[in-house]
């Protein structure tokens, strides 16, 4: 094991949890153990929301302008640490470091945003009547939860943790079991930018963890990132709870490609939408709708993708479950009468034979009945279907059950507009094969990508992390006795 057993952060403190039960985690690259991670229980939990609530007390005073100074020189430490973060995220998720690096890079961004915080949350006041002024202000909600996935260890958990923080509130992380060592480092570079103790805690573990989370009387909002299936599980459990709740779901992202659209731009952009990240990205591209004749432009896009090599310029999938899941997809495919162009099974990287690797893979041909064409694969493949017109293209991707995502490729301004308008998803491009949008712009899909009202990221997030308090004061006898009084 390369690293020490993982153990939960409670306080300011690693500590083992109550439960001996562990689990491997393994790196994908090439099936080495890294460490192991706890399954920690209902009383781990507890010990975490009862240092968070007495930590509240002291870190919800402080003014906003003081608390996101910690948040200034975490900053810093991020950038000063970016080798290691970006190592971290490389090993335990297997992306590539490059990718790794954009990961990091990102959540400085996300801390960027943190720190303007003071300069968003200043608070509304109006004399409304003469000598009286009604006012409101953002006040933080106490204990609050975060559970996150495995494709972004370190991205993810700073789309939720310097907001919420520098908010006010105390937060537990719940990381993915399968990448836990990148948050374990997060939260020592928030010791050293000298968070108080308690206002940051990880507790790690499965789904016992997410379920204590939703029912603990303790923890006021609870901020889930992860598949639709268990989406619907915290959003119902942990608003069943009267808790505030929002939760991230899947994906199925189409790309529409129109045949006016400049055929390198969009082959280029199309095989790194559905290849970065090894497709693990709720913001892949996995559906392209080729609307007429675009031939030339899926010939240059299957030229793009044969230029991505695994364990070269293409990371590996998570484990050897989704490996096998995700070649058992393109088998069906290729079943049911779609054409494989290029073909990422079997991928065997040298060196690193126990790597879980699946190679960039074009289907044509797929029908909108497929499997391919409606659920989430999770993996570096593209399943291509052929329309006529973009009233059909729009029809297909409007009937798919998840929103996060879609994006158009055109020349063609108010073509670009007709789909944005139709378009059924939280998050549109033009000519963008990951149309993510950028601090201070907030990031959020729709229909079975979330569940809650807002978004999770930018301005957005204020709203989710605090509450609004209302007062109206009067000082001025002059006011005299009116209807309010
Ligand atoms: P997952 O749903 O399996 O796990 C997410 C978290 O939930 C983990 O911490 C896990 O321990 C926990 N969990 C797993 N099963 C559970 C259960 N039955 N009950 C309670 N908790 C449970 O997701 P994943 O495989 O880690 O991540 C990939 C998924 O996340 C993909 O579907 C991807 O689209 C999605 N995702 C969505 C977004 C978004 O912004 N919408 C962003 C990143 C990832």
């Amino acid at each position: 094991m390369k690293y020490a057993a993982i153990q939960n952060y409670i306080n300011g403190q690693f500590v083992p949890a109550s439960s001996t039960k562990t689990l491997p985690v393994i790196s994908p690259i090439d099936g080495s153990q890294l460490s192991v991670v706890p399954l920690s229980t209902a009383k781990d939990l507890d010990a975490a929301v009862r240092a968070a609530t007495a930590a509240f007390q002291i870190w919800s005073r402080k003014p906003i302008k003081e608390r996101v100074q910690v948040f200034f020189r975490y900053k810093f430490l991020l950038e000063k640490n970016m080798d290691e973060l970006a190592r971290l995220v490389q090993e335990e998720n297997g992306k590539t470091y490059s990718e790794a690096v954009a990961e990091v890079e990102k959540s400085i961004e996300l801390t960027e945003f943190g720190c303007s915080l003071p300069q968003r949350v200043t608070c509304a006041v109006l004399e409304v009547s003469r000598g009286v002024e009604c006012r409101t202000e953002h006040v933080p909600l106490g204990g609050v939860a975060s559970i996150v996935p495995f494709n972004f260890p370190s991205m993810v958990p700073n789309w939720t943790l310097p907001n919420a923080i520098a908010l006010g509130n105390c937060m537990i992380m719940k990381p993915s079991e399968k990448v836990p060592l990148s948050t374990a480092k997060l939260a020592l570079l928030l010791k050293e930018a000298g968070l108080p103790d308690g206002v940051f805690n990880i507790v790690n573990g499965d789904s016992e963890i997410v379920n204590a989370i939703c029912d603990h009387p303790g923890i006021e909002a609870v901020s889930f990132v992860g598949s639709t299936k268990v989406a619907k599980i915290v959003y119902q459990r942990a608003t069943a709870q009267f808790k505030r709740a929002l939760a991230l779901g899947g994906a199925k992202n189409h790309l529409m490609v129109l045949p006016d659209a400049k055929p390198d731009m969009t082959a280029q952009n199309v095989a790194a939408s559905m290849s970065g990240c090894a497709g693990q990205r709720c913001m892949a591209a996995s559906a392209m709708l080729a609307v007429g004749e675009v031939d030339h432009i899926i010939k240059k896009i299957c030229e793009e993708a044969r230029k991505i090599v695994p364990g070269e310029n293409l990371g590996a999938v998570i484990s050897k479950e989704s490996k096998d899941r995700i070649e058992a997809y393109i088998t069906e495919a290729e079943q049911q009468g779609a054409k494989i162009l290029v073909d990422g099974r079997n991928s065997i990287v040298e060196g690193k034979e126990n790597g879980t690797y699946v190679g960039p893979t074009v289907i044509d041909f797929v029908t909108p009945d497929m499997s391919v064409a409606k659920e989430e694969i999770f993996g570096p493949v593209i399943s291509i279907m052929r329309t006529n017109t973009v009233d059909e293209a729009l029809a297909i991707e409007n009937a798919n059950t998840y929103g996060n995502a879609a994006s158009v490729f055109t020349q063609n301004g108010g073509m670009a507009r007709y789909i944005i308008d139709r378009a059924s998803a939280g998050m549109i491009g033009v000519n963008v094969g990951v149309p993510v949008p950028r601090e201070p712009f907030s990031f959020g899909g729709w229909n079975e990508s979330k569940f809650g009202v807002g978004d999770i990221t930018g301005k957005s997030s204020i709203e989710f992390w605090t509450k609004l308090k209302k007062s109206t004061t009067k000082w001025n006898p002059e006011a005299g006795v009116n209807w309010m009084s």
